[in-house]
């Protein structure tokens, strides 16, 4: 993947010589800025004043101290970060990721990324992101409550309903969100929608828990129809990882009438080729919390494989990562077009290395980036928002009927940049200016800021 224009070249290298040790938000920031030459060259005005130079520029970037006492009293210190990105459309709206792996570039990278999602979703979000190298696994839950209060105890004086609202991803779920915002509610002396994927007898919004893996399977049936004149129905599909986006990713393309055939975690992966068993895999991961290889004890006639990334040797027609970023390399990518892969759909965040989707997209196989294919989550959050500040409680039907619609409104958006802007039907090059323009005409029209 080049970057053409010698506009977007000067600000690739200007981000790279500022962040040289910033992989993961230069993989993000290139895949962008790819897919940008035909706006500079059709709208150069655009880009003007700078738009491009504060735009790769967070607003704040806050990193901070995390001390807590784990359950045999030692004292612990952990980095938190949180990275307001861009507020050009909205308030900063963006999950918070607990994973030993959490350092300032895959903060930065989602962010980034977290903009333009939000700016594909219609609502009026700005894009941000947060979290910390803490890793919940196997901690208890005194000391996960522990690391969540003290996190909070800074993190509480940068956020609020129409300032920063953060939300959950990896390793952060509805347990974490819950002591999370006890805690701002205790310091900040006031109930309001600071955070979303709240309890639902707290504010929280009917479908959130749902809404990324729901979201994407809405997006894979609306683009299967209108680009394949097919649909989920009778295909199978493989899910990596086997969290909060895979589990309701596995939900929904079951209800629409998928085969999935296996999903993973970090150690390893399952198949299974009578398709998964929905009331087992949640009864393992999200109420004893165990790992995926439990399935196989309880469930002999599935296979487990040590390692995560086997997963995508297994033949499908639709392969939809929803783990982590670069889960798919060149080599799993070459295996997955070479069994007859039909589409990719990111759940996960930049699930594809830059050559993965370099070879893809030299494929007929239908592509979807994470800033679309994921963006439920984030639609719902801000559903909850808006649910929030009317001090409103929507029924579940209107909620999914809502997420529907704005996952086809997300389709038609890439799917319309991509025939405008000369690259008919790629929906990368499709979400990239589509999520660009919306900020970048917000930020024109706010002058130099
Ligand atoms: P969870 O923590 O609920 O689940 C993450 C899953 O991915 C687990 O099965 C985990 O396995 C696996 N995983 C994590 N890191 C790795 C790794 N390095 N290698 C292999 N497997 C790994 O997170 P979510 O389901 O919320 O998030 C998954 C992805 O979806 C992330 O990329 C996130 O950014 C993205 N996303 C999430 C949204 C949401 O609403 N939650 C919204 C939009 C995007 P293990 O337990 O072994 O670590």
């Amino acid at each position: 993947m080049e970057i053409k224009n010698q506009l977007l070249k000067d600000i690739y290298d200007l981000a790279r010589s500022r962040d040289p040790h910033k992989p993961e938000f230069h993989q993000a920031l290139k895949e962008l800025l790819v897919s940008l030459h035909p706006v500079v060259e059709k709208q150069p005005q655009l880009c003007s004043r700078g738009v491009l130079e504060r735009l790769i520029e967070p607003e704040r970037l806050i990193q901070f101290r995390v001390a807590w006492r784990d359950r045999s009293g030692e004292t612990r210190v952990n980095r938190g970060y949180r990275v307001q990105f861009n507020s050009a459309i909205g308030p900063y709206k963006g999950g918070l990721r607990f994973h030993p792996s959490v350092n300032s570039s895959v903060i930065k990278f989602l962010g980034f990324e977290q903009t333009f999602k939000n700016s594909l979703t219609g609502l009026p979000l700005g894009g941000a992101k947060g979290g910390a190298d803490f890793d919940p696994h196997g901690k208890s839950d005194d000391e996960i409550m522990s690391f969540c209060q003290s996190y909070m105890s800074e993190l509480f004086r940068h956020i609020g309903a129409s300032t920063d609202v953060p939300a959950g991803d990896i390793g952060v779920g509805n347990r974490e969100i819950g002591y999370l915002y006890g805690q701002y509610c205790r310091l900040m002396n006031i109930s309001e929608g600071a955070m979303t994927g709240k309890g639902i007898f707290a504010g929280g919004s009917l479908l959130r828990t749902e809404a990324t893996g729901y979201g994407l399977c809405y997006f894979a049936e609306e683009m299967l129809t209108r680009l394949r004149q097919t649909s989920l129905e009778g295909k199978k599909v493989v899910i990596s990882g086997s969290g909060n986006v895979a589990i309701y990713a596995v939900e929904k393309a079951q209800a629409l009438g998928a085969r999935v055939i296996a999903v993973s975690d970090s150690d390893g992966y399952i198949a299974d080729e009578e398709g998964i068993d929905l009331p087992l895999l949640k009864q393992i991961k999200e109420v004893e919390r165990l790992r995926i290889k439990e399935y196989k004890q309880r469930k002999p006639s599935a296979v487990y494989v040590e390692g995560s990334e086997g997963i995508w040797d297994i033949p499908c027609d639709v392969a939809m990562p929803c783990a982590t970023q670069n889960e798919i390399s060149k080599e799993s990518a070459e295996k997955l077009i070479r069994n007859g892969l039909i589409a990719l759909l990111e759940g996960s965040n930049m699930s594809c290395t830059a050559e993965a989707v370099q070879l893809i997209g030299e494929e007929d196989v239908l592509y979807v980036p994470a800033k679309a294919a994921n963006a439920g989550g984030v639609a719902v959050s801000g559903l909850e928002m808006a649910q929030n500040a009317g001090r409103a409680s929507w029924s579940y039907e209107k909620v999914d009927r809502m997420l529907q619609d704005i996952m086809c409104s997300i389709f038609d958006k890439c799917l319309s940049a991509s025939e405008e802007y000369g690259a008919r039907g790629n929906l990368l090059v499709g979400a990239n200016i589509a999520g660009f323009l919306k900020v970048a005409k917000a930020m024109q029209w706010q002058g130099v800021v």
